[in-house]
């Protein structure tokens, strides 16, 4: 048995039995016994299942995000947006079965086209940061596509995952169509990269894991997305809104308590505006509200999701010349307080490594070249931001920054509309979005002679 900890009060909250191997590899072979009859779901009638499945998410939306803000110490916004959010991928992807189109493709001497066949047995692993949305990113369109599968939720955060799991049955998904595994990622997720009837890993944690996770899936050439870690940049230059752009910054880095590998967690300020931005960022960073979400509804930043992870997030700030911070309840509690560290180089380890928790660096450019030379001098490229008045330098900037996913004058990321994934160590491949169903298939051409003998 394994204990689910409320991170905000360090108070068991639930006992999870952890599946193993064996366990494992009964999950695998069931899930590949009904990928056989799921892929033969008359696309219509798949996609009325998927829906179905999204309105019993929605009717569970206050049930599912109470499981997150206890056991994952999430805030209630955040939660209810969480859970909302599979309800929409879901949705989203149940008008994939119904077109999943091939192409007919000119050449001589008869007819040429293409399908899309399902791969077979999806492994999707979690992380623990965003527990329900990653779930529903790789499961929705894994499903929508005609494959079964299976998911290794993270051992802090299996409660929705396996919530999720029940309501799939509930809403009439047959048996083995979605089984969620909880397990050790060393033994259930590894099983995923080794078992040959899994045909994908979609894969989203740290990029250390990632590379093992794509060298044990290159032993079978098994197809793996990989969305991984990131050091963001949020650039902002004197022209733009500079009220705005102070206002919304700790937002962009402090949400989920910097768990988050889109945090905006390096700050680029044009030169000339770095002392008055420093003066509202103080202020905006000074207003946001920590505290246990779970009895403050309006809580913005919860707690850190372990004792490891907290004291990983303090191991950066040894030595490191703090601005200021904002507050954090005393006493039990995986607590860190929104903090703001001004690095002495873009060397400095806390500029450069991803901390993954409420700790954002603050550097001065001096022009374009500059910021966009700075945004680039890291091993990642996820995400970022960019502020400014002018559109020709915004859509420059954009065009020269080598990261997945940006935002100007926003901080919006991650829309299941558009593709999501990352540049460099970030990741591979692309997850959301219209195309996401075609990374969970394979291309079949065919060609049928019409020449008469
Ligand atoms: P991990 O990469 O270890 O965990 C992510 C998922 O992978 C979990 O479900 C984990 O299982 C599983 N896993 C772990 N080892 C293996 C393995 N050998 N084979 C297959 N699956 C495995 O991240 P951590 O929890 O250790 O977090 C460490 C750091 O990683 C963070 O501080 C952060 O920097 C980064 N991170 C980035 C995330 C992102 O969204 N990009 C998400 C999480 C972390 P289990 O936890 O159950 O052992």
């Amino acid at each position: 048995m394994y204990p689910v900890i409320n991170p905000a009060t360090e108070q068991e909250c639930a006992q999870v039995t952890l599946a193993g191997v064996t366990e494992a590899d009964v999950a695998i072979e069931r899930a590949h016994d009904a990928f056989a009859r799921w892929r033969e779901v008359a696309p219509g009638e798949r996609a009325t299942l998927l829906r179905g499945f999204a309105s019993v998410i929605d009717g569970h939306i206050d049930e599912l995000a109470e499981l997150e803000v206890r056991g994952a110490g999430h805030t209630w916004s955040n939660a209810r947006w969480e859970a909302g959010n599979v309800r929409d991928v879901l949705n989203y992807y149940s008008a994939t079965p119904e077109r999943l189109f091939g192409r007919q493709i000119p050449v001589p001497g008869g007819i040429d086209i293409t399908f899309r066949e399902p791969l077979g047995v999806v492994g999707v692993i979690v992380p623990w940061n965003f527990p329900m949305p990653i779930f529903g990113w790789g499961v929705a369109p894994a499903l929508a596509a005609g494959n079964t599968v299976v998911v290794k939720p993270a051992e802090l955060t299996p409660l929705t995952a396996l919530r999720i799991g029940e309501l799939a049955l509930e809403a009439g998904l047959p048996d083995g169509v979605l089984t969620v595994i909880p397990g050790r990622g060393d033994v259930v997720g590894q099983r995923f990269v080794t078992h040959p009837l899994v045909r994908k890993v979609s894969f989203t944690g740290s990029t250390r894991v990632g590379k093992q996770v794509m060298a044990g899936c290159a032993h079978q050439l098994k197809r793996c997305t990989l969305e991984l870690g990131g050091k963001s940049a949020n650039i902002i230059f004197a022209d733009a809104d500079l009220h705005k752009a102070a206002a919304t910054a700790p937002y962009a880095v402090f949400d989920n308590a910097g768990q988050d590998c889109c945090a905006r967690s390096r700050i680029l300020v044009e030169h000339s505006a770095y002392d008055e931005f420093l003066t509202l960022f103080e202020r905006a960073v000074a207003g946001v509200r920590v505290a246990d979400p779970a009895s403050d509804t309006d809580s913005e930043m919860g707690p850190l999701i372990s004792a490891v992870q907290r004291d990983r997030v303090q191991g950066y700030l040894d030595g490191v010349d703090v601005a200021f911070t904002g507050s954090a309840p005393q006493g039990d509690g995986f607590w860190v307080p929104p903090t703001v560290v001004l690095p002495v180089s873009t060397a400095d380890r806390v500029w450069q490594e991803e901390v993954f928790g409420p700790v954002v660096s603050v550097l001065p450019f001096d022009d374009e070249d500059e910021a966009v030379a700075m945004a680039n001098d890291s091993a990642y490229g996820l995400s970022g931001s960019i502020f400014t008045g002018d559109v020709g330098r915004a859509l420059r900037v954009a065009r020269g920054v080598e990261s997945g996913n940006l935002s100007v004058n926003s901080h919006a990321a991650v829309r299941y509309w558009t593709p999501f994934g990352g540049y460099k160590q970030s990741g591979l491949g692309r997850e959301l979005g219209p195309d996401a169903p075609d990374a969970l298939t394979e291309e079949k051409n065919v060609f049928i002679a019409t020449t008469k003998e």
